[in-house]
């Protein structure tokens, strides 16, 4: 892998990355640092993963050519199914990772950070597999709008921690994790949910879901022209592009919730608005006041309602390697609810920002586009019929 595109030795990729992290982690981190690399490579840890994604997550899932919504747009258009995995999106695949990894190094105790609950829930689902305690640090105001999630993780017996500080959403429940982490450090492994956080996160989640694009390549016999996929922290992104990065006619396109546009305040495009800084202990391109203060972000998809973005993409987007775009909330549901009609597909409204890109972009006949449909809608279903 061309070493410009991949996380170097100390943790960069180019300016984006690093750990910045207060000393009292520092233990934790270094033992991350020095050990991810071994154990994720180990034939054991391949071998008990791939048995898993096979038997539990249902991998591979299926690219699946969908035939009308080809003639629609008139180029081939295939979907990368991670809707259909277990718990419902991608986020399994990098859960259940992290999973054997806390098994390695004897950890007993897993905590975890959510937003729209998809990442609480693929968590709270690798623990009760693994008979582990879980708990999942998750804003009030979260909370309240993420019910049917909530109720999943609990389901699972995961004990959810609700978090009042700040703007209750996601931000603060990962300031809370790290805290939490901070205070426990000996038996308790933090499985972040996203290619964010300090180094080694953004490129132990990112080989984790790179699993996405190797399926991709075995299926398509050919290079897809295009791969697209919506961006909230990343990692669906990564995982769709990772075996494609050296692959230079290969056009990767990267989907920010513009939100209600980017001209307004309500939004979450980090690429488009944001700039340099430090967030959850990485450096990379957030959005932020002039002194520094995270703006607070918004989508009508809370998977995407993030203020900042993975440091491997804040770097692809620098050298110019993928294309970062944006589309709103409206044409989002336009794409969620022409795709459920075209296709008898109904996917999650993250998902959704990638589909919509179809109605942005240039389509020549000899295209072969391949969409990574991130998660399954049933989770939005209110949101959806909402807004029929
Ligand atoms: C969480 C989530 C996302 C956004 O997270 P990434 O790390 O950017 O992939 C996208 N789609 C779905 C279905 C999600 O659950």
């Amino acid at each position: 892998m061309k070493q410009t595109y991949q996380v170097n030795k100390d943790g960069f990729y180019g300016e984006y990355g690093g750990a910045f992290i207060p000393e009292m982690l520092y233990p934790n981190i270094k033992e991350l640092q020095e050990s991810y690399e071994t154990i994720i490579e180990s034939q054991e840890f391949q071998k008990e993963l791939k048995q898993l994604l096979q038997d539990y997550v249902g991998r591979p899932t299926p690219l699946y050519f969908a035939k009308r919504l080809s003639a629609h747009y008139g180029a081939a258009i295939y979907l990368k199914r991670e809707d259909l995995c277990h718990t419902g999106a991608h986020k399994i695949n990098n859960a259940l990772g992290q999973i054997l990894l806390a098994k390695k190094l004897n950890k007993t105790r897993i905590i975890a950070e959510t937003g729209a609950g998809q990442h609480g829930v693929a968590t709270a689902t690798a623990c009760a597999l693994m008979g582990l305690k879980c708990f999942v640090y998750m804003g009030a105001k979260d909370i309240k709008r993420q019910a049917p999630n909530v109720a999943r993780m609990k389901m699972l017996g995961a004990e959810i921690i609700p978090v009042n500080s700040g703007s209750k959403t996601l931000k603060d429940a990962t300031n809370e994790a790290i805290r939490d982490w901070i205070n426990n450090a000996t038996d308790t492994h933090y499985i972040i949910g996203s290619v964010v956080g300090p180094h080694p996160y953004p490129d132990m989640v990112a080989r984790l879901q790179s699993v996405i694009s190797e399926e991709i390549k075995k299926q398509l016999n050919q290079n897809p022209t295009h791969i697209i996929a919506c961006i909230g922290g990343g990692s669906n992104a990564i995982g769709a592009f990772y075996h494609y990065l050296n692959e230079e006619n290969v056009q990767l396109i990267g989907v920010e919730a513009a939100g209600k546009g980017v001209d307004t305040q309500a939004t979450a495009a980090t690429l488009a608005l944001g700039n340099q800084g430090v967030l959850h202990a990485c450096m990379t391109t957030l959005l932020q006041t002039a002194d520094g203060q995270v703006i607070e972000p918004y989508s009508i998809s809370a998977g995407l309602d993030y203020p900042g973005i993975g440091p491997q993409h804040a770097h692809l987007h620098k050298i110019q390697r993928v294309n970062y775009d944006n589309v709103t909330d409206k044409e989002a549901l336009e794409a969620a609810h022409f795709l459920s009609k075209t296709e008898g597909i109904i996917p999650a409204l993250e998902s959704a920002h990638a589909l919509a890109y179809l109605n942005k972009m240039e389509i020549k006949p000899s295209d072969r586009i391949v969409i990574n449909l991130s998660g399954r809608g049933d989770k939005d279903l209110e949101t959806l019929t909402k807004n029929m």
